[in-house]
């Protein structure tokens, strides 16, 4: 745990009291401050009643506040500010998020963040595991696992890689980023950043303190992205890495039509890798995060060599295209976090032979976006809330059973594969839904995915023919 404290022997109010809050409340106390805490659902206040001093940010007294530290998930400008933030800007309390903490708590250390609209986690963790294989002290978390606060502290010869939320990033104030990584911008949470530009602010403020010698890696895959590397070029920034996985970057990282990563940050473009050695980053989609991480290894002072083995060892996260088994030449597919259509393209683009499982609590707009990828679909076993919608969607192109839940799905999506026995067979959970209909959330319903495949895989079967 970090020991913050700046704000020793004064008062600090923490609003939010999940991993992050609860974190930051942990870390200035133990710094010495005088830490009080709410939370607005009852039953979380209740969880830490016995911890932390609760006080109702209604009966504060704000003059007496140096500073508010808000989690995530709390608003402070749209769709409207939470009250406590009003009242702590009204009396002058500064207001501050957990990364920024962090920064001020370690100002030694080196700290690499990463953000963008997809691919954060990937490439938060890819780059984690990089440079553990290269023997750096490195701590990995942020919006990702641990909490930026429960990290270790590192001093001045560590690493903090640091996932970041556009929320995240907006409450940083004073923190440079010795390497700063956007992946990419597409439309998204735009009813807390009041529309699409207040959602590419959020982003872009990733680049906002820069320290000397810093590293910018931009994505130049969508127009916004590419128009941000641009414009930080303009602005003099000391290096800009782009990456594409469409096409040559000229002083940049990119994957070229055969596949091959390629490094063209030196003198002349090298081939540093085929990523299809990567098996656990298969797509286009996961060879930009390869893509960028390298960059950001680079960056650090991790050889060409180093970091390309270390992307060949990457072992994936849990609930993102995780292979949990092959039976009988099957494979059993999680991803259980592709929680709208979006992500679900990205996986389905990826298989030849699909046994489809989906459903849940469904997303605006649905499947159709999918319909490129219903040639590939041997059938699909539907799920939850979903089921009626999806199954219009799919009506006369896919054949689909309806399932009702996970259980039946996997057993029906693993008789079915192995009763065709066509290669290159893949059962696919890559929901396009939310769980909520059915699980607590999408890492509850990708565990549910893996008990029921080990089930199936402890149990006897047919020899294949
Ligand atoms: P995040 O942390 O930004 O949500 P993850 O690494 O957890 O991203 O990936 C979530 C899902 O987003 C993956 O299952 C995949 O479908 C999709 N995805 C991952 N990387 C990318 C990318 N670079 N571009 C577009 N989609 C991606």
């Amino acid at each position: 745990m970090i020991v913050a404290r700046e704000f020793a022997g004064r008062r600090i109010a923490v609003l939010g009291l999940a991993r992050t809050g609860r974190a930051a409340a942990r870390a200035l106390a133990a710094g010495g401050a005088l830490v009080v805490a709410w939370d607005d659902n009852a039953a979380v206040r209740e969880a830490v009643a016995d911890e932390f001093r609760l006080e109702d940010p209604a009966a504060v007294d704000w003059q007496r506040i140096a500073a508010l530290v808000l989690s995530p998930g709390i608003a402070h400008r749209f769709p409207a500010p939470h009250a406590a933030v009003e009242r702590a800007r009204a009396a002058g309390a500064e207001i501050v998020g957990d990364i920024e903490l962090l920064g001020r708590a370690q100002p030694h250390a080196t700290f690499v963040g990463i953000t963008g609209t997809n691919g954060k986690s990937t490439t938060t963790a890819l780059v984690g595991h990089i440079l553990a294989a290269v023997g750096k002290r490195a701590e990995v978390g942020g919006n990702l696992g641990t909490p930026a606060l429960s990290l270790a502290p590192l001093g001045s010869d560590g690493i903090y890689v640091l996932e970041c939320s556009s929320f995240q990033l907006e409450l940083i104030t004073t923190l440079g980023f010795a390497v700063a990584l956007l992946l990419n911008i597409t439309p998204d949470h735009l009813d807390r950043h009041g529309g699409m530009a207040g959602y590419i602010a959020a982003k872009r403020r990733i680049f906002a303190h820069r320290r000397d010698g810093a590293t910018a890696v931009v994505g130049i895959d969508d127009a916004i992205s590419r128009d941000i590397a641009s414009a930080l070029r303009r602005e003099d920034w000391t290096r800009v890495v782009p990456v594409s996985v469409r096409a040559a970057a000229p002083g940049g990282v990119y994957v070229d039509r055969r596949g091959r990563l390629i490094d063209a940050t030196g003198n002349a473009p090298v081939a540093v890798m085929p990523l299809a050695e990567a098996e656990r980053l298969p797509g286009p989609h996961n060879w930009q995060n390869a893509a960028a991480a390298y960059a950001a290894a680079r960056a650090l002072g991790v050889s060409a060599e180093a970091a390309a083995r270390a992307i060949r060892t990457f072992p994936g996260l849990a609930h993102r295209q995780e292979l949990v088994a092959t039976l009988d030449g099957v494979r059993f597919v999680n991803d259980s976090k592709a929680t709208n259509a979006d992500a679900a393209d990205k996986a389905l683009a990826c298989y030849e032979a699909i046994y489809w499982i989906a459903g849940g609590l469904p997303k605006p707009g649905g499947i159709a976006s999918l319909g490129p990828h219903f040639g590939r679909l041997r059938h699909a076993f539907l799920i939850g809330a979903a089921t009626e919608e999806f199954a219009a969607t799919l009506a006369d192109t896919v054949p689909f059973t309806r399932c009702g839940d996970l259980a039946t799905a996997v057993a029906r999506a693993a008789e079915a594969a192995q009763r065709d026995a066509v290669p290159g067979a893949v059962v696919l959970l890559s929901p396009a839904c939310a769980s909520y209909d059915q699980f607590a959330d999408f890492e509850a319903r990708g565990e549910a995915f893996r008990t029921l495949v080990r089930e199936l895989a402890a149990m006897p079967r047919e020899q294949p023919r």
